[in-house]
């Protein structure tokens, strides 16, 4: 409520902030969580509270009024269609030179990603996040985020037999024949109930196309695990659709931040400002680095380092295509969610780790669809704009052209070893590589040079980061679980030494 005195405030509830809330609630402290999505918990007309991919409706996109599929072509002509604008689960955020796709709502990504959740190598995490202690990391908190996570493997002899993982099958055979080493990626979408979706007895999800616009079932989202689990403790209020805004110190001590409600159509409902003692920046790289960029900008936190806003990177995301022969099929029916990986991360001139994806249509297209993360070492900055006060990002798609280097060095020999081709007509008219977006914006906000080696902001007694923008860019895996646990790790000491 405007005017309203607050202990602890939360801004955004993706995985930094749910880690947050949880920690923060089981430590006696009252939390208030503002998200500016909805609280997807009410059925539609159709009994749904999240629509397919075959059938996007109005549920899907962030106030657009078309779709904008990352695959937005099928023989080089485009896919997308109209829809109702509305406050839809999944945004297709546009910069000047890519698009970043988000989760928006109680749940934050962790509502549309492809629940692959997958622990770095401890090397690679070693490299880019040196001031972090990895035995702790690795010893306490990955397992500690991954067991609250609810982390599961699948059963191998049932994904060998299993119709749905054909695609994935296939995949990997013609990887493993080109050389390629593959591996079983662990997930959050409950395999035993993705098993009793194939055998028919019980309602479909990832076995309906669903994914990226949200699963009405199987899914270990954020609101099912660490929030539940906050809210259970009596100390969590959650808000939603409400935009933060601003963040400054409050003269009466703490700070005051200003957020906007907004309706299901994005119009302003109301504005609102709430002093909070202390402010936990979880609003995802985009948003916290957003937000942070203008309020020093702005002046409102002018004290605040030259290094927040700089060294966002794309996590080396790029997407290809492959046309297999008539008799390789992948499938009608394909689970939307990832259940293997090429790992050909050890070759140095080009490290990859490339997710076999499903291109779940529900017709037999022949297509091997791959979700590649490189090593790419470009890096870009935000920028605010005095003129609109709108937040930039100088990233240009060409940056991206290390990561296509990489991924082309394992999809040319596959290629080469299957006599096989590259489909051209899914990105865009002869358009090989889906280099103009990223499922995984990291940085903004980095930890040990933004902020402090636990998240605090310099200068700001009481403001912390705790989401994706502390990561330097690059993780070299699908990077929820290693947000999760740094969270942790950084929640755990905060509690200790600035709350207690
Ligand atoms: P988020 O989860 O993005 O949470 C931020 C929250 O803050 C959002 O709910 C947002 O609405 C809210 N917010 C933003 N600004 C404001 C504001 N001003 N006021 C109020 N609220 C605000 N990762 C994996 O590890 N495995 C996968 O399989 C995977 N698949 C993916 C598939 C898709 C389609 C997408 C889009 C992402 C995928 N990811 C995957 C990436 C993963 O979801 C993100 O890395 C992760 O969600 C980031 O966590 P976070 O806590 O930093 O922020």
């Amino acid at each position: 409520v405007d005017g309203d005195h607050v202990n602890a405030l939360v801004i955004g509830s993706g995985y930094g902030g749910a880690v947050t809330a949880l920690r923060l609630t089981q430590a006696g402290i009252t939390t208030n969580v503002v998200e500016m999505g909805m609280a997807w918990n009410t059925p539609g007309p159709d009994g749904k509270i999240f629509c397919n991919m075959l059938r996007p409706d109005q549920r899907s996109y962030w106030l657009r009024t078309s779709t904008d599929q990352p695959l937005g072509y099928f023989l080089g002509i485009p896919a997308n269609k109209a829809i109702g604008k509305y406050t839809g689960v999944l945004d297709s955020e546009r910069f000047s030179g890519v698009r970043v796709y988000q989760g928006r709502g109680v749940g934050g990504g962790s509502l549309v990603n492809g629940g692959m959740a997958v622990q770095p190598l401890r090397s690679y995490f070693e490299e880019v996040l040196p001031s972090v202690d990895p035995k702790a990391m690795y010893d306490t908190y990955f397992p500690r985020a991954n067991a609250a996570l609810g982390v599961n493997y699948i059963d191998p002899a049932w994904f060998e037999a299993a119709e749905c993982y054909r695609y994935a099958r296939l995949s990997r055979n013609q990887a493993n024949a080109s050389g390629y080493r593959t591996t079983f990626v662990p997930n959050v979408y409950d395999f035993t109930y993705m098993a009793r979706e194939q055998a028919d007895t019980v309602p479909r999800s990832a076995l309906a196309s669903e994914v990226i616009y949200g699963n009405n079932h199987g899914k270990r989202t954020l609101d099912k695990t660490y929030l539940a689990a906050a809210a259970a403790t009596g100390r969590l209020s959650v808000t939603s659709q409400h935009v933060v805004t601003a963040v400054k110190p409050a003269p009466a001590g703490g700070y005051a931040v200003t957020m906007t409600q907004i309706g299901t159509g994005g119009d302003p409902v109301a504005r609102k400002t709430v002093r909070a003692d202390r402010v936990f920046f979880a609003a995802g790289s985009i948003g916290t680095s957003k937000l942070l960029v203008a309020m020093k900008a702005a002046g409102a936190l002018s004290g605040l380092p030259d290094a927040v806003g700089q060294g966002w990177g794309n996590n080396g995301n790029v997407m290809v295509a492959r046309a297999n022969h008539i008799w390789d099929t992948t499938g009608a029916l394909q689970a939307s969610m990832p259940a293997m990986g090429i790992d050909n991360w050890s070759d140095a001139a080009g490290p990859v780790f490339a997710e076999i994806a499903p291109f779940p249509t529900g017709v037999e297209l022949w297509v091997s669809l791959y979700l590649a993360i490189t090593r790419n070492p470009q890096r870009a900055r935000f920028v605010f704009d005095t003129g609109t006060g709108a937040v930039d990002l100088t990233w240009q798609t060409a940056q991206n052209q290390p990561a296509i280097d990489a991924a082309k060095r394992v999809f040319d020999r596959l290629n080469a070893t299957q006599f096989t081709v590259y489909r051209r007509d899914l990105f865009g008219p002869n358009k090989i590589w889906g280099d103009d977006f990223t499922y995984h914006p990291l940085g903004g906000c980095i930890l040990n040079q933004a902020t402090d080696n636990w998240g605090r902001l310099p200068g700001f007694p009481g403001l912390y980061v705790v989401d994706g923008s502390l990561l330097p860019g690059n993780i070299g895996v699908n990077p929820f679980v290693t947000i999760t646990a740094l969270a942790e790790r950084n929640i755990e000491k905060i509690i200790t030494t600035d709350l207690s």
